[in-house]
C-alpha cells in the first residue's frame, strides 16, 4: 500500500514549526506495517493545496493530510478539497450540533465564525475530534482514500489513534516493518558504506541506511516482511552480516551510548580509571559521569588545561613542555602516566590539542589532537587530526578518546572481548 502525507501550514515552510505531526504519523504507520512514501509540504494556499493533492490522486492508495482545517481565513483545506475534487461543501446539522455542545460547556454561544467547521465537501465522513472543535474529513476519490486531520498536534494524534491507524491496520495486514539500529564510532558514513557496500546487492527485504549524527553515524536497517516473525528474521540475518563486516566499529545499539558503553567495560573488567583532559576541557569525565555509578570506575578527572598546571598537578617536566611542547605526544603520555600513577588507578586516559581557530602553527594545524591511555604494561598514543569548528574538534576529541578507551578495553582484556564479542 503506498502511502503519502500532506501536512500543510506556512509555519513548516517558514521553519517556524518543525513538521511533528508527519513524524508521528510515519512513525506509527510504520509500526503497523505501511511504509510512508512521500511526505509533501505545502502553505496555506488553495492552489498549492489542489495541486498537492491532485498529484497525490495519481500516486497513492491512502493521502493523510493535516492542517488548515480550522475557522480562521488561513485554514483552507476544506475550500481546496472541494475545488480540488468537484465536491460542493454542505453544512452538516450533526456537525453542528457537536460544535454547539462544545461552547455550550464553556458557556457561550458558537462564534459566527465556527459555523464554517460544519461545512464539508459533499460524500465526506466525519470523523469526531475528542480534543478540540474541527472534525476530520474522511473521503474516497478515484480510489485513493484520504483522511484529513487537525494541524494541532494533540487533535491530529487522537484522530489518528483512534481513526485513521486501526483503518490502515487492517488494510496492511499481513506485512510488518521492523527496524534495528547500530551506533559506530571511529569511522566516517563513507568509509562504512564501503565496507557493506558487497552485502547490499546480496540482501533484500532489509534497507541499510546511514545516518550521521554530531560525532558518530548509526547505520540503520529496516525490515520489510508478511510478518512481524519474518522481519525479525530477516533483521537478525542482515545484522549478523553486517556485524562480521563492521566488527570493533559497532559500538552498540538504539538504546546505549559511548560513554555508557565505556563505563560496563570498565565495570565488566573491574578496571578503575583517572581522565587528564586539556583540549576538552572536562568533556570525556562529563559524559563518564552521566552514567549512573560511575564513581565505581572513575577515581578522578583533572583539568590541566596550561602548560603551568601540567607541570604542577601532573609533574609533567618543564623540560618536556619546552623540548616537544604542550601539545604532543610526549607530554600526553607523560600525562596519562602520571594522572594514573597519582590516582592508582588501573588506567590513565589523557588527551591534549589544538583547537583551533588560534594557536596553531605549520606543524601543529588545528585539530591535532593527541591521546594517550596509560596501564601497567606500557602506554598506547594515538594522533587525530578533525577538521571541525573548536566547539566540533572538541566534541570530536572527546568521542575519540572515549572510543579509543572502548577498543583498548575490548583488545586487551581478554575476560571482556571474551563476554563481548563484537
Ligand atoms: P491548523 O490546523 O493548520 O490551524 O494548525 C494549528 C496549529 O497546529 C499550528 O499553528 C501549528 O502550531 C500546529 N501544526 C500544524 N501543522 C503542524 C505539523 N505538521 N507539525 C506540527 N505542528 C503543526
Ligand atoms: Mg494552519
Amino acid at each position: 500500500m503506498q502511502v503519502e502525507l500532506i501536512t500543510i501550514g506556512d509555519e513548516l515552510l517558514y521553519g517556524k514549526t518543525l513538521d511533528t505531526n508527519a513524524a508521528y504519523m510515519s512513525e506509527n504507520l510504520g509500526a503497523i506495517g505501511v511504509t510512508v512514501v512521500r511526505v509533501t509540504t505545502v502553505g496555506d494556499t488553495v492552489e498549492h493545496i489542489e495541486e498537492a493533492l491532485h498529484s497525490a490522486v495519481t500516486r497513492a492508495d491512502a493521502v493523510i493530510v493535516t492542517g488548515g482545517l480550522g475557522p480562521t481565513p488561513d485554514d483552507l483545506t476544506r475550500q481546496a478539497v472541494a475545488q480540488a475534487f468537484g465536491r460542493g461543501l454542505v453544512f452538516r446539522e450533526d456537525v453542528y450540533r457537536d460544535i454547539e455542545m462544545r461552547w455550550k460547556r464553556r458557556g457561550k454561544p458558537v462564534p459566527e465564525s465556527a459555523r464554517i467547521l460544519a461545512h464539508v465537501p459533499e460524500g465526506t465522513e466525519v470523523m469526531k475530534n475528542a480534543v478540540g472543535a474541527a472534525a476530520g474529513l474522511k473521503l474516497t476519490h478515484e480510489r485513493t482514500i484520504f483522511f484529513f486531520l487537525p494541524g494541532v498536534p494533540d487533535e491530529m494524534r487522537s484522530m489518528m489513534d483512534d481513526c485513521v491507524l486501526p483503518f490502515l491496520a487492517t488494510k496492511a495486514a499481513g506485512r510488518a516493518i521492523r527496524h534495528r539500529l547500530l551506533k559506530t564510532a571511529g569511522i566516517t558514513e563513507s568509509a562504512l558504506h564501503e565496507k557493506l557496500q558487497g552485502i547490499e546487492g546480496g540482501i533484500q527485504a532489509v534497507k541499510i541506511a546511514y545516518l550521521p549524527q554530531h560525532y558518530e553515524v548509526h547505520v540503520r536497517l529496516t525490515a520489510d516482511g508478511t510478518s512481524v516473525k519474518v522481519a525479525e528474521n530477516s533483521l537478525a540475518r542482515t545484522e549478523k552480516v553486517v556485524r562480521e563486516h563492521l566488527g570493533y566499529y559497532i559500538y552498540g545499539t538504539a538504546d546505549e551510548s559511548l560513554e555508557g558503553v565505556v563505563a560496563g567495560l570498565l565495570l565488566d573488567g573491574g578496571m578503575s580509571l583517572c581522565v587528564a583532559e586539556s583540549c576538552t576541557g572536562g568533556l570525556i569525565t562529563g559524559r563518564l559521569t552521566d552514567i549512573p555509578g560511575s564513581s565505581k570506575f572513575l577515581e578522578r578527572g583533572v583539568i590541566v588545561y596550561s602548560g603551568k598546571s601540567k607541570n604542577e598537578m601532573l609533574s609533567v617536566s618543564k623540560e618536556t613542555l619546552e623540548t616537544y611542547g604542550t601539545v604532543s605526544p610526549e607530554t600526553t603520555k607523560c600525562m596519562a602516566e602520571n594522572v594514573m600513577m597519582l590516582g592508582r588507578t588501573d588506567l590513565g586516559l589523557a588527551v591534549t590539542g589544538i583547537m583551533g581557530p588560534s594557536g596553531e602553527t605549520p606543524e601543529k594545524p588545528a585539530g591535532l589532537v593527541y591521546i594517550s591511555l596509560a596501564h601497567a604494561d606500557g602506554t598506547y598514543d594515538k594522533e587525530f587530526r578533525f577538521a571541525g569548528d573548536r566547539v566540533t574538534n572538541k566534541n570530536l576529541a572527546a568521542q575519540a578518546a572515549l572510543n579509543e578507551l572502548r577498543l583498548f578495553l575490548l583488545k586487551n582484556f581478554k575476560q571482556i572481548s571474551n563476554r563481548r564479542t563484537p
